[in-house]
């Protein structure tokens, strides 16, 4: 069910199995806005169990499904309207504690919609094993900092890397899609690494081909950027848009 008035959207919908019911309130002005659902699960449209493009070391990867902005140019249409997987935050957290990496990526989608679950995975997943946190967020940190929620999260993060994704501001730099996205070093886990890291002087993406699905992996430079435009006119249906 979906009802949309002035500002707010909200949707309704449930999944079978296993069963659960979400409501979605969407702000359509771009503010904040509450994704209500069991806290024991994460909405997630993609993960990958290691790359080395999206942080320093090897990663797992979530891409969350969901997000409240509309920048032109996104790369992430599907993680907003494709499928998902409802995964129980346990079974996430002993899954990315089974792989050989130094840490977790968050990306989405906007990973701060569904703060209070992506917190709960965090916690789970730290008692399992310690691991750095990296997460990709369209909101700016000040606008984080308004909400306790948020804060929360902040707290288990290593590295923020904020900002709405603007194409005119697109300046190829490594690993960041925008020239006002920041880097906000919230612990110093990172702190020298990334000084290295993300002033790589190129831009490093992959495409990966699963057996119905094509993924594209890290922020692309131009050139990666019109192969996979070109898969996707030429794979019609085929999803895997992140
Ligand atoms: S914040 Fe990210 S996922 Fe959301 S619309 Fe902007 S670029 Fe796309």
């Amino acid at each position: 069910m979906r009802v949309e008035s002035g500002e707010w959207r909200v949707e309704c919908f449930t999944i079978h199995s296993p069963p659960f019911q979400f409501i979605i309130v969407h702000c359509l002005k771009g503010g904040l806005y509450k994704r209500m659902s069991e806290e024991n699960t994460l909405l997630v449209s993609h993960t990958e169990n290691s790359t080395e493009l999206l942080g320093p070391y090897r990663r797992f990867v979530i891409w969350v499904h969901g997000c409240c902005f509309d920048c032109e140019g996104c790369l992430a249409e599907n993680t907003k309207n494709g499928s998902y997987t409802a995964w129980k935050i346990q079974e996430l957290a002993e899954t990315i504690a089974s792989c050989d990496v130094e840490g977790i990526t968050v990306s989405g989608g906007e990973p701060f919609l569904q703060a209070n679950a992506l917190y709960a995975m965090l916690r789970q997943l730290q008692s399992l094993k310690e691991m750095g946190v990296i997460i990709y967020t369209g909101f700016t940190l000040e606008e984080l900092r308004r909400k306790d929620d948020c804060n929360r999260l902040l707290s288990m993060t290593d590295l923020l890397i904020d900002g709405r994704y603007v194409r005119e501001l697109d300046d190829g730099r490594a690993y960041i899609g925008s020239s006002n996205q920041r880097l906000h070093y919230l612990s110093d886990r990172y702190k020298t690494v990334g000084q290295v890291y993300y002033a790589a002087a190129k831009r490093r993406a992959e495409i990966k081909f699963t057996a119905n699905q094509a993924v594209l992996i890290g922020v692309p430079s131009k050139g990666v950027l019109d192969v996979w435009q070109k898969i996707k006119e030429k794979a019609g249906g085929m999803s895997g848009d992140f």
